[in-house]
C-alpha cells in the first residue's frame, strides 16, 4: 500500500523537528505526502546575523518551507496565514473547517500532528492538535490519526523543556538514523531558524549528527 498522508503542523520548521525521518521513510515507500502549515512563522527569529527583517520573515520563511519540505520529500504544502503565535485569537472553527475541507480533498490514510502538550508547550502546536482531532472527528473517511510523542525514557535526549508520554503510550516508532542526511539538509533549509535548529541538535550544522533521535514515536489516537 502506498499510504496519502496529511501532516497538520504550526509552523515552517515544525515538520523537520518533528518528524522529518518519517517523512523520509515514507517518501521512499512511495506515499503521497502532504504538509499543513497554519502560519508562515513570521514571528521566529531571523537569525544572528539577520538573514532578513522581522517584515520579510514571513516571506522568507514560506521559501524555505518548501525547499525543506523538498528535502524530505513532501509532494504539497499547503501553508496557511492564520498568524504565528495568534492561533488562539482565531476562532477554532475558523481553523476546523479549513482543515476539514483539506481532510475531505485529500482523504488520507494517515493524519500526524502533535499532541496535547504541543511537546515545546507553544500554544500554537496546541491549538493545531485540538483544531486536528476534532476536525478528523467530523470527517468519516477511513484513517488513522497519530501524535508525535517523546517517550519518558528518551528524554535524556531531548532539550529539558518538552513534555513526553508514557513509553506504554507508543503504537508506532520508526527508525530514522539512515534519512540522517535528509534531516540536516531540512534543517538547513530553515536558515532563519539556525539558533533554534543548534539549540535543539548541537553541532548538527557543522556536521555532527548525534544528537539526532535514531526513532521517532508515535501515539495512535484514532483509527476507522
Ligand atoms: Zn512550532
Amino acid at each position: 500500500m502506498k499510504p496519502t498522508i496529511l501532516y497538520c503542523f504550526a509552523h515552517p520548521d515544525d515538520e523537520t523537528f518533528g518528524c522529518g525521518g518519517t517523512i523520509v521513510h515514507y517518501h521512499k515507500l512511495g506515499a503521497t505526502q502532504i504538509l499543513y502549515c497554519a502560519t508562515h512563522g513570521e514571528a521566529g527569529k531571523t537569525g544572528n546575523p539577520p538573514i532578513c527583517t522581522p517584515d520579510e520573515l514571513g516571506l522568507v520563511r514560506a521559501n524555505e518551507l518548501q525547499q525543506a519540505a523538498q528535502c524530505l520529500g513532501i509532494n504539497q504544502v499547503i501553508l496557511r496565514d492564520f498568524g504565528d503565535s495568534k492561533l488562539a485569537q482565531q476562532p477554532l472553527d475558523l481553523i476546523i473547517q479549513d482543515l476539514i475541507a483539506v481532510m475531505e480533498d485529500i482523504r488520507p490514510d494517515l493524519i500526524i500532528t502533535f499532541p496535547p502538550s504541543g511537546i515545546s508547550g507553544h500554544p500554537d502546536h496546541k491549538i493545531i492538535q485540538k483544531a486536528t482531532l476534532e476536525a478528523v472527528g467530523k470527517t468519516s473517511f477511513p484513517t488513522k490519526l497519530y501524535y508525535i510523542v517523546i517517550p519518558e525514557s528518551m528524554i535524556s535526549l531531548h532539550p529539558s523543556n518538552i513534555s513526553t508520554v508514557p513509553d506504554k503510550w507508543v503504537s508506532k516508532k520508526i527508525r530514522v538514523t539512515e534519512y540522517h542526511e535528509q534531516i540536516v539538509q531540512a534543517l538547513k533549509m530553515h536558515r532563519t531558524q539556525h539558533l533554534s535548529v543548534e539549540r535543539v541538535f548541537p553541532g548538527v550544522l557543522d556536521g555532527d549528527t548525534s544528537h539526532l533521535p535514531e526513532w521517532e514515536h508515535y501515539q495512535l489516537v484514532l483509527q476507522r
